[in-house]
């Protein structure tokens, strides 16, 4: 008890030792919710509740490792399932499968898989992409599935013509997934919801394993989130959520402030606890965002007040551009660690997009600082990663289409696109998946006979590897590679690049095989890897253990907190971003988002914009954010930027020591080196970004990974 209770105030005991009967903590950032949730899990245990009545969900799994952190140094070695709601998702659906028509083997797309399987059932459904891009159409689709709207009941609603569209391709693209054994991130979500609510007794079963569910962050729940939560909380109404309606930042993905807003309503006995101390940052940081979030007219208002010392003022900046904002930003980070007083691993920088780091990054690098990116989907999907996954993902799942397209000629083995097209006519014809007409090549009389036996090896090849599936990952990969006689296709194909060499990409996904295999070495099947994989979120290679500066968007900051605190590009345009300043709902969300930012700040914080700043290969005057004129300027150091500077220079002008002394072990080859998208949605998996507009949310649900995200980030 003492151990659980004792650094808590009395509202947050209050709250850790309600068991029974559903909970809702409403409070502001720092206010311990997520601490809550923690000791109160150690607090059921201690009271007998059985660690597998209890599941936390989370929105990235960053924060789901966080808490199992937190929670071991309370309660060591617990099997409570702590995960990502599309982690929990999708574990649910590998027992109930057939229930949704799926097999348990089933796969999951990533964006690109989606993105690919989308194109194809457009062009099967017949529809002209004249009005509604393919984006559109997916992004309709995937904010279909996020609000439990079924394809038939999406054909019975007209609504704008792309969404008219998008429903004629909707049963179109469901009716492949199915076939290919297949779903996208939204699926893991909608078809578990469906499954819950259209059979009772699979709904009760849950309701009883599960006693005790909690949410953290609920104030970012879509109704599909909502749905799964609240049918596993009916005959044990034990649901416990945390959440923060000024840091809801997840609308542009069908996340819904109701879901908090009506928690009271919902549950009539609920249990209401109000945080109102904030431990994490200074008064001046905490002003700032008070006055910010104020602004929004869509709240309810409430106090926050910390009895932390006061510290630095906040420091608004501007810089000649972008490049000046990184260099300075750079110095600044060397400046306060010679003073003493920080390491990288206290800093954190924020922006709005993922391309705005790539400046940041060089900077850094210059000065020899060591950094991290926070976005974990990169190494999945680089070429070389990508086409060994394929493989995995054909030998796991013999029907998933998107893999086989992917490697039926990689590396080349004369199958053209001619051939594939016949293949995948005879496939869609037949109903069936590609490899069943690979194997009945000789049935397809529009192929020529060399392209038959050329067909015919692949499937022999295939046959090959699929006998290994049973053996340890590591075996499998190996033979992998040599049967493909992959390093000798990458050696003729790819043009080395200073930044990236794909040979090693190949090592560094074996070593990923290994240890899984040695993470794993019961349960470990290839499926489970390939959920792993596929669940794999922006904040999953945010290691706490490296002293790194971190870079990350303003998304994949949630839940977390930092020292010192960056926020760059605080521009019109960037943030709020252009296209969400014609909607008032969506400039307020784009406050929250600044808010967040500013609130995941613990003793420091810089905001700053740029007069120009390139973008795109563009190089454009910039506007300071609204946002900016909201900020009470007593508590802040105003610094303008008169210094005309060649953008190019990036020395600086300070001296640095040759070798720092924090760098310890040697950053691995791509950290920092990695090339740079600015198509964030891309990188999505679990959570992630957001796409640059609502409207372009191609199946975005992924966060929490997110994996927020499916991250969990979904
Ligand atoms: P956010 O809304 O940003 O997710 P939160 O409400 O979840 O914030 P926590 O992350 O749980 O807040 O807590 C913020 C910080 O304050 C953490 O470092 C936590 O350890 C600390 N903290 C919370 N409660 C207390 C307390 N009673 N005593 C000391 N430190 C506390
Ligand atoms: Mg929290």
């Amino acid at each position: 008890m003492d151990a659980i209770t004792k650094n808590l105030t009395a509202a947050q005991t209050d709250a850790v030792t309600h068991v029974d009967g559903p909970l809702l903590i409403i409070a502001g950032p720092g206010s311990g919710k997520t601490r809550v949730v923690t000791h109160r899990i150690a607090y059921m245990l201690q009271q007998g509740v059985r660690p597998w009545q209890i599941a936390a969900l989370t929105f990235t799994n960053k924060a789901a490792d966080e808490m199992r952190t937190r929670l071991n140094l309370l309660a060591p070695d617990q099997p409570v399932w702590m995960g990502t709601f599309h982690r929990f998702c999708a574990q649910q659906l590998r027992r109930y499968a057939s229930f949704v028509g799926l097999s348990e083997n089933y796969s999951i797309y990533d964006m690109a898989d989606s993105r690919s399987a989308m194109k194809r059932a457009i062009q099967a459904a017949g529809v002209s992409t004249s009005h509604a891009t393919p984006e559109q159409i997916a992004s309709a689709i995937s904010k279909a599935k996020n609000r439990l709207i079924t394809p038939e009941s999406m054909q019975q609603q007209s609504g704008r013509a792309s969404d008219a569209v998008a429903a004629r391709v909707y049963p179109v693209y469901q009716e492949q997934l199915l076939l290919a054994n297949a779903v996208d991130f939204d699926d893991l979500l909608y078809h578990f919801a469906r499954l819950l609510r259209e059979n009772p007794e699979v709904r009760g079963e849950l309701d009883a394993k599960l006693k005790y569910i909690m949410v953290d962050e609920y104030q970012d729940t879509n109704l599909a989130q909502y749905a799964i939560v609240r049918a596993m909380s009916v005959d044990n109404p034990n649901l416990a959520v945390t959440g923060d309606p000024d840091q809801s930042i997840y609308g542009w993905r069908g996340a819904d402030l109701n879901n908090i807003l009506d928690f009271e309503k919902d549950y009539p006995h609920v249990k209401t606890v109000r945080l109102e101390q904030n431990y994490r940052s200074t008064p001046n940081i905490l002003a700032v965002a008070d006055q910010l979030i104020r602004h929004n007219r869509r709240r309810k208002a409430k106090e926050l007040y910390t009895d932390n010392p006061d510290g630095e003022n906040v420091v608004l900046r501007q810089y000649q551009d972008g490049y000046e904002e990184a260099d300075a930003i750079a110095d600044e980070i060397a400046s306060q660690m010679i003073a003493g007083n920080a390491e990288p691993r206290d800093f954190a920088i924020f922006c709005r997009m993922n391309a705005l780091t790539r400046s940041l990054e060089h900077a850094l690098r210059n000065r020899g600082l060591p950094y991290q990116i926070v976005n974990g989907v990169e190494f999945y999907q680089r070429k070389e990663v990508k086409d060994l996954l394929a493989y995995l993902h054909l030998i796991n799942n013999p029907a998933h289409d998107v893999a086989l397209q992917r490697i039926i000629n990689t590396p080349a083995r004369s199958i053209g696109a001619t051939t594939l097209g016949r293949l995948q006519n005879y496939a869609d014809e037949q109903r069936i998946p590609m490899l069943q007409a690979a194997r009945q090549v000789d049935e397809i009389d529009t192929l020529s006979k060399r392209s038959k036996t050329m067909v015919r090896s692949f499937v022999s090849l295939y046959d090959r590897l699929r006998k290994k599936a049973t053996e340890s990952l590591e075996d499998l990969v190996r033979y992998l590679v040599e049967e493909t006689k992959y390093i000798e296709y990458l050696e003729r194909t790819s043009v080395e690049k200073e930044d990236a060499n794909p040979v090693e990409n190949v090592d560094e996904f074996l070593s990923a095989a290994v240890e899984f295999d040695r993470m794993h070495p019961e349960d470990g099947s290839l499926e489970a890897f390939l959920e792993q994989v596929a669940l794999v979120s922006d904040t999953d290679k945010f290691e706490d253990s490296n002293n790194r500066v971190t870079l990350m968007t303003l998304h994949a900051a949630k839940g977390l907190e930092f020292p010192r605190v960056f926020v760059i590009g605080v521009e019109d345009d960037l943030l709020p971003h252009y296209r969400s300043k014609q909607d008032d709902q969506q400039l307020e969300e784009e406050r929250r988002l600044l808010f967040v930012g500013i609130t995941r700040a613990k003793q420091w914080l810089q905001l700053s914009y740029a007069k120009r700043r390139s973008m795109r290969g563009d190089f454009r005057v910039a506007i300071p954010s609204m946002f900016l004129s909201e900020l009470p300027r007593a508590d802040m150091n105003v610094i303008e930027s008169f210094a005309d500077r060649d953008f190019f220079d990036d020395s600086g002008d300070m001296d640095y020591p040759d070798s720092w002394d924090f760098v310890q072990e040697p950053a691995p080859e791509e950290e920092g080196e990695k090339e740079y998208r600015s198509d964030s949605v891309e990188s999505s998996a679990v959570t992630t970004d957001p796409p640059e507009s609502t409207e372009t949310a191609v199946a975005s649900s992924a966060v929490e990974s997110p994996t927020g995200d499916a991250s969990d980030s979904v």
